[in-house]
């Protein structure tokens, strides 16, 4: 099992996460904590409950404590954007108890409390910087904060910030961040226009994502096969030649890739159908309906389109090609092995995808067993037929940790997640409840100047 040790994080940092009591670091925490020490930029969907905090402070800290710069005056080193008050001052505690041995200064810049202590507690700049927008823009509109030299930028709950209307001070405050640097986003949910902030503000981002669906795909037998681009179509109509293949859902890009699958499939005298975005409804109806009562064996999606595809049976998922978006994976393999019944996912991987690949183990933290089209033993000319395919999966972890959906459900299963690793350990920071269950710490946020108040009330921005 990972441990905080293995995940590379420097020593006075491990202690510090031993104090707070935490054993086991969470899953968002495994997933996002190697991609933010690597440097990259992550793309993180989780809720609060889930230890996100954690996951971008550590690196963060662990950043400060192998390059110890003073901050410029007027300057921090690190900002994390926070659309509450209350929010941002919880960060700002987890920054200082996780950073007491490494020694950090941390600040807190919210709206409702007077400008000039926190004027005064950034006069000599901080490492870390927690908060809320508008007032944020306020102190940099006036000159008494700069961010032309931060290095890491945090959003923090970038959905709610929608709900707020901080959009428009986020893009201006971005504005001012000329330095090149490394950015997190955090988000529960991705509305268009979150999307649309993460794609400006990210540069090639990392995806993690927390959430129950694994539990679907740990019932999923799931198959990788390396093959060269131009031979998956053979590989597909071989294993269509196997009868159990009853009910077949096939996983495209695109639409053109699609049709083009059904096209040869017919071809080949498998009853198929496509199903995607420029289909006519009735067209996509009859293409279901088909596939529900057994006249259409295959059917040929796109990501999008299959979203509202809700099928019994489906036997086998075949990734013609892999998704872009390691998340849409889970989706995908999520449509067999419904209702308790065992299914099977079979992905075709050309050297172009291999990447893609990477990806989606990292983020499911499974390893895909391999399978190559000639098995062990097996001659040229022979297919792959299921029963030869690895009937469980390598290195799953009982209790998985990647997927993808939101809402309360989510929530609900990191807590039992964490409680079967024995996270929590007994006492304060160290359990993780819910938001809103959670016991305040007590410390006084005094610490690094500017210290405000935990306030319960959201923050006006000002
Ligand atoms: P967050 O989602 O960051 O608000 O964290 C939720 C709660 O989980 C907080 O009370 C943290 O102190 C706690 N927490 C974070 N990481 C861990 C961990 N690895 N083990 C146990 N508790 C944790």
């Amino acid at each position: 099992m990972t441990d905080f040790a293995s995940l590379g994080l420097a020593e006075p940092i491990l202690r510090a996460v031993a104090s707070e009591g935490y054993t086991t670091p969470t899953p968002i925490q495994a997933q996002t904590i190697p991609y933010l020490l690597e440097g990259r930029d992550v793309l993180g969907i989780a809720q609060t409950g889930t230890g996100k905090t954690a996951s971008f402070m550590l690196p963060i800290l662990h950043r400060f404590n192998e390059d110890k710069q003073r901050p410029v005056a007027r300057g921090c080193r690190a900002l994390v954007l926070a659309p509450t008050r209350e929010l941002a001052a919880q960060i700002a505690d987890n920054a200082r108890a996780y950073g007491r041995y490494v020694g950090v200064s941390v600040a807190v810049v919210v709206g409702g409390v007077g400008h000039q202590p926190q004027i005064k507690a950034m006069s000599r700049g901080v490492d870390v910087l927690v908060a809320t927008p508008g007032r944020l823009l306020d102190h940099v509109g006036t000159g008494a904060i700069r961010l032309d030299m931060t290095e890491v930028v945090v959003l923090d709950e970038a959905d709610h910030m929608l709900d707020l209307g901080f959009l428009v001070p986020i893009r201006r405050i971005l504005s001012h961040m000329v330095n090149r640097r490394q950015n997190v986003f955090f988000s529960a949910t991705m509305p268009n226009q979150i999307g649309q902030l993460a794609e400006e503000m990210l540069s090639k981002p990392a995806k993690v994502s927390v959430t129950p669906v694994a539990t679907t795909a740990e019932k999923v037998r799931q198959a990788v096969v390396l093959i060269e681009a131009e031979r998956k179509r053979d590989l597909l109509v071989e294993l269509l030649a196997d009868p159990s293949f009853a009910r077949t859902l096939v996983f495209t890009r695109t639409k053109h890739g699609a049709d083009k699958v059904v096209k040869f499939l017919e071809a080949a005298s498998i009853n198929a159908a496509a199903i995607h975005g420029n289909k006519s409804q009735g067209a996509r109806e009859r293409a279901l309906g088909g596939f529900r009562d057994g006249e259409v064996r295959v059917l040929v999606a796109t990501d999008i389109a299959a979203r509202g595809i809700d099928v019994e049976g489906v036997t086998h998922v075949i990734n013609y090609e892999l998704p872009d978006v390691p998340e849409a994976y889970v989706h995908r393999i999520g449509r067999t092995a419904r209702a308790g019944a065992t299914g099977m996912a079979i992905a075709f991987c050309d050297t172009s995808e291999r990447g893609l690949l990477r990806d989606i183990e990292k983020t499911t933290r499974q390893s895909i067993p391999q399978v190559d089209r000639r098995l062990p033993g097996a001659s040229d000319e022979e297919t792959i037929h299921v029963s030869k395919l690895p009937r469980q999966g390598r290195g799953q972890r009982p209790g998985g940790g990647g997927g993808h959906r939101h809402g309360g459900q989510g929530q609900r299963a990191q807590g039992q997640q964490q409680r079967s690793h024995g996270g929590g350990g007994g006492g304060g920071g160290g359990n993780r409840q819910p938001q809103g269950q959670r016991p305040q710490r007590q410390r006084s946020q005094g610490g690094g100047g500017g210290g405000q108040q935990s306030s319960r009330r959201r923050d006006g921005g000002r």
